[in-house]
């Protein structure tokens, strides 16, 4: 998917462009532990075509000054975008801040369009061209009000965009990312992983995203990890707050099919870490906790017993992720990783034939009956997978209003104790059978 970026000073209207895309998606919230929304990264679409949008001004950095703030906003932006909508009013007209923002955004490669809010009103068309001294091109006049002129800065930005996005889906390649809080130990992992005896696969014919992962390869099947680079990279101010590194997962998990939510055991479990790994379970991704630092702990016979209770507790909607204790320092159990990557992903792809899926419903259905409503019985006639990645279950009724929840969760179960999805999420959908 396209990533754009919308900067500009507080108070333009940035949110203008947000919610013209991202509209009311972003209040699905799934009533989940874990899973709550940030409001600065969102997928949003426009005229069918699906975007991301990066409200860098919801990153907040609390302890800086203004410009700084501004400053490194501009950075996430030019970091993590391909194509920058910077954001003016014509209310205010040019201001010594803007022309600040726009000498920073002049520097970056990427493309910027330039947004003139507030332009309610024909006369006021004449002033935007007052913009054109930023040095961004041709101003676009947009009305936040009224809803003018968003859809003509979206067309420029599909126009801007570079086109080697999007085709990423290669082959036999298992890609995976490795998501989690600053300091748990993610970029030590990349090393471990892909240290000295691992064979790199170069990316030749790569497009400019496949550039920032890395491929290699283990028992003849390549691995991809997913923004290797910026997993490396340190030493931003902005890389350290919380909600950046949230975006940062989030655009990871986008393009992972295994997703390893990483835990520092030397800290113990984090409201964070159950946002993060809230987001690879909504998005559907095959999913494994690594704790790391495992060396830090001083352990007795009960030490990973009780942490892996306390995973459980914490982490109940990612009950069927396996647990491993790694250290990224000592190398301990690193090299069992990829193995249960690759088992992870191989049920994450896993389908089943519907004549075994309707044994486990029969036998499901004999140890506990389907439920009633009103005199009326639900009938499940038949189970069949209409989809891997993650595997989804359709099951058709003769009433849709018939099935609870608690039941849909007890076949899912029931499959799960049938066949080995470990590591993957399974979804059943019910339908009336026409
Ligand atoms: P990231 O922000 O998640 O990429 O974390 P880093 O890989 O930069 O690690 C943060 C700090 O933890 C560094 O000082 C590492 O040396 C240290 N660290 C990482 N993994 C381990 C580990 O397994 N054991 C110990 N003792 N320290 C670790």
């Amino acid at each position: 998917n396209l990533t754009i970026a919308i900067v500009g000073r507080p108070n333009v209207g940035k949110s203008t462009i947000f919610n013209r895309v991202v509209g009311d998606r972003i209040s699905i919230v799934q009533d989940e532990p874990g899973v709550t929304r940030d409001r600065i990264y969102a997928q949003g679409e426009w005229l069918g075509k699906q975007l991301n949008v990066i409200d860098t001004g919801g990153i907040e950095f609390n302890d800086q000054d203004f410009m700084t703030q501004i400053r490194l906003q501009a950075e996430i932006a030019m970091e993590e975008a391909d194509v920058i909508i910077m954001m003016t009013n014509v209310r205010d007209g040019v201001t010594k801040t803007d022309s600040q923002i726009a000498s920073m955004l002049r520097k970056t490669d990427k493309p910027v369009v330039l947004a003139v809010n507030k332009v309610d009103n024909p006369e006021q068309r004449a002033e935007i061209y007052d913009f054109y001294s930023l040095g961004l091109g041709d101003p676009f006049p947009i009305s936040g009000s009224h809803g003018l002129g968003i859809g003509d800065i979206l067309e420029e930005v599909f126009k801007l965009a570079p086109d080697d996005i999007s085709n990423e889906e290669d082959d036999d390649t298992i890609s995976f990312a490795l998501i989690g809080r600053p300091n748990v130990g993610k970029s030590s992992m990349v090393n471990a992983i892909l240290g000295e005896n691992r064979v790199i696969v170069s990316n030749v014919a790569g497009t400019t995203r496949d550039a920032i992962d890395t491929s290699f390869e283990e028992d003849g099947q390549v691995f991809k990890i997913i923004d290797t680079a910026g997993i490396r990279k340190r030493g931003k101010v902005y890389e350290a707050t919380e909600k950046y590194s949230v975006m940062r997962a989030m655009r990871a998990i986008e393009r992972a099919q295994v997703c390893l939510v990483v835990l520092n055991a030397e800290e113990g479990i984090r409201d964070q870490d159950k946002t993060i790994a809230g987001y690879a379970h909504e998005a559907g991704r095959g999913i494994i906790i690594v704790v790391n630092k495992w060396d830090t702990l001083e352990k007795d016979n009960h030490t990973m017993k009780k942490f892996t209770d306390d995973i459980r507790r914490e982490f109940q909607f990612i009950e069927y992720a396996p647990i491993l204790f790694v250290s990224a320092e000592t190398k301990q159990r690193l090299t069992q990783l990829p193995e249960i990557i690759a088992h992870v992903h191989g049920n994450f792809n896993r389908r089943i034939q519907s004549s075994l899926l309707n044994e486990v419903l029969v036998e499901a259905i004999r140890v506990n009956p389907a439920p009633s409503d009103k005199g009326r019985k639900l009938r499940i006639y038949y189970l069949t997978q209409v989809k891997t990645a993650p595997p989804t279950f359709v099951a058709f009724v003769n009433d849709e209003e018939l099935m609870h929840f608690s039941y849909e969760r007890f076949l899912s179960n029931q499959i799960r104790k049938s066949f080995d999805f470990l590591g993957t999420p399974i979804q059943i959908i019910t339908r009336n059978r026409k």
